[in-house]
């Protein structure tokens, strides 16, 4: 099975920062898993838009997971030197 996440039934674990209706941003706040790489992540952007311009830094890495309507992006901080 690919992997996959449900964000509504996590939604206790994490912190709405941003919803445009179109694109939701929320903060881990309960070392969730990322479905992708298994470690928590920070922050994961879930959105239906079909580009999306994003400025990362080198500090950060993303994990992308393509579902059937929409793309989320995890993002990790690099802590410990993760690699
Ligand atoms: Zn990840």
């Amino acid at each position: 099975m690919a992997a996959s996440i449900d964000l509504e039934a996590l939604r206790h674990r994490l912190k709405l920062l941003r919803d445009t209706g179109e694109t939701t941003l929320l903060e881990n706040r309960d070392g969730v898993e990322c479905p992708v790489c298994d470690e928590p992540f920070d922050e994961v952007l879930e959105t239906r838009e079909r580009t999306r311009t994003l400025s990362a830094d080198e500090d950060i890495h993303l994990c992308l997971l393509r579902e059937r309507d929409k793309v989320l992006l995890f993002t990790h901080a690099r802590v410990g030197g993760l690699p």
